[in-house]
């Protein structure tokens, strides 16, 4: 039977770059329909940390390149209760497993650029994009182009890599899904601005609220602030911000800057069960969203592009179909690890600084003190930042 493909993939985020990537350089072909113009995908901000994990990944394709060269290593981790500054060794405890800052903005221009110089097909501006025949052999996706004509790809899979608000969970039958969703009652006002990056990943318990600060290069830092139910974070005067960062931080020194970007982040978790129907497999926020404690999102997206890229590999080149089988409960089982994870540590921070619940700020308090008491709780925590196994199986051979 003809095709045009062998994979469609929509979306070119972390997840759809990524899993082309993986693809292309195991010699499996694939077409990628992104929605949006280059300049748009790849000046998105949002991620920050790619974890060892994913760093691992990125090597098996020979893209170590792409996350490391220059970017600052993730060293200690500061927690600054009420002003007090407490270090944990992250990747000492994990056993030497360094996690990487590495703008999400700067590892999708650079998996874009690889894949383009690679001769990999990414087709921008792809509008109306909508998949038939799932559950058939022979999908078909069909599109609008950058000039408005009407196309049509036929393939073997569907790669749903198009985010939450995508069209690939949407396409799948009513039913045919099980989701959760959570909201986790906290609020973030985050602000990026040119303020020297802090020497360690700082993370703040305050009685005034939450606050943290992340380098986003040597000249600039991205701030996030708990803001209380009923506030509008977006009315707060830029020197507003300033102040609360200061209390929060316990800094009366800290230089306020031009704050050149503002979020406001309500956390919510999500995840869809099973991620695949018929020949259509979600992927990254397709299927699963997590919150930011823990920066495990981008780095979900990287390794359920693996895992796909693994079995479609091995389904195509070798006939062995257990990968795409199992695809979906091996991402899950890493996705719901690191929901409790995010949704735990999310507590501790928030609620070790809430005066209005005493017990549960106690409680909060000594999860945390117990982090840089006990080398076994910091090096389990540890283990998770720096990420855990994504399969024990192995990469099938080249041939
Ligand atoms: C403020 C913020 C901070 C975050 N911080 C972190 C962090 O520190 N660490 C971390 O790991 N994660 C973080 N995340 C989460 C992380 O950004 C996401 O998990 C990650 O972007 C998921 O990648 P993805 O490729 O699955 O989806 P997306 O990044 O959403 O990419 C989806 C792509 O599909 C395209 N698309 C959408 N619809 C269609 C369509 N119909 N047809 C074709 N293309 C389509 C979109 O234009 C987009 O390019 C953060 C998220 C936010 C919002």
């Amino acid at each position: 039977m003809s095709r045009d493909t062998t994979v469609v993939v929509i979306g070119a985020g972390p997840a759809g770059v990524s899993l082309a990537n993986f693809l292309r350089r195991s010699g499996v072909d694939c077409v990628v329909l992104e929605a949006r113009d280059r300049e748009y995908v790849e000046g998105r901000q949002r991620a920050g940390v790619i974890d060892h994990r994913a760093e691992q990944i990125f090597g098996e394709f020979g893209l170590a390149g792409l996350v490391g060269g220059g970017a600052p290593l993730e060293t200690f981790l500061e927690i600054r209760v009420e002003g007090v500054p407490r270090l944990i060794d992250g990747p000492g405890l994990a056993g030497g497993r360094p996690s990487r800052l590495v703008p999400q903005q700067l590892l999708v221009r650079r998996l874009i650029g690889a894949y383009l110089e690679d001769g990999g097909d990414l087709r921008f501006d792809a509008r109306d994009v909508t998949p038939h025949d799932l559950d058939g052999d022979r999908p078909r996706v069909t599109y609008r182009d950058a000039d408005g004509v009407e196309r049509e790809l036929t393939c073997s899979y569907v790669a749903g890599c198009d985010g939450f608000h995508g069209v690939s969970r949407r396409s799948i039958p009513e039913g045919a899904l099980t989701t959760y969703s959570f909201d986790h009652g906290i609020g973030w006002y985050t602000v990026l601005a040119d303020s020297p990056a802090p020497r360690y990943p700082l993370m703040a318990v305050s009685r005034h609220g939450f606050a943290a600060q992340f380098a986003r290069g040597p000249h600039a830092s991205r701030f996030y602030l708990q803001y209380r139910a009923g506030e509008d974070p977006r009315r707060w005067p830029d020197e507003f911000t300033w102040e609360q960062l200061r209390l929060r931080l316990g800094d009366d020194g800290l230089p306020g800057g031009a704050i050149t970007g503002r979020e406001v982040v309500d956390m919510r978790s999500f995840v869809a069960e099973p991620m695949s129907y018929g020949k259509m497999f979600l992927v990254g926020d397709a299927a699963h969203i997590i919150t930011p404690m823990g920066a495990k999102g981008m780095n979900l997206a990287v390794a359920d592009a693996y895992l796909l890229a693994r079995a479609i590999v091995a389904a195509e080149r070798d006939g062995d179909r257990s990968g795409l089988a199992g695809y979906s409960e091996a991402c899950l089982r890493r996705t719901w690890d690191y929901q409790e994870f995010s949704r735990w540590y999310a507590e501790m921070v928030h609620e070790a600084g809430d005066e209005s619940e005493p017990f549960r700020r106690r409680l909060a308090l000594a999860r945390l003190d117990r982090l840089f008491r006990s080398p076994t709780a910091g090096a389990a925590f540890a283990d998770l930042m720096a990420g855990t196994e994504v399969s024990p199986g192995r990469w099938p051979a080249p041939r």
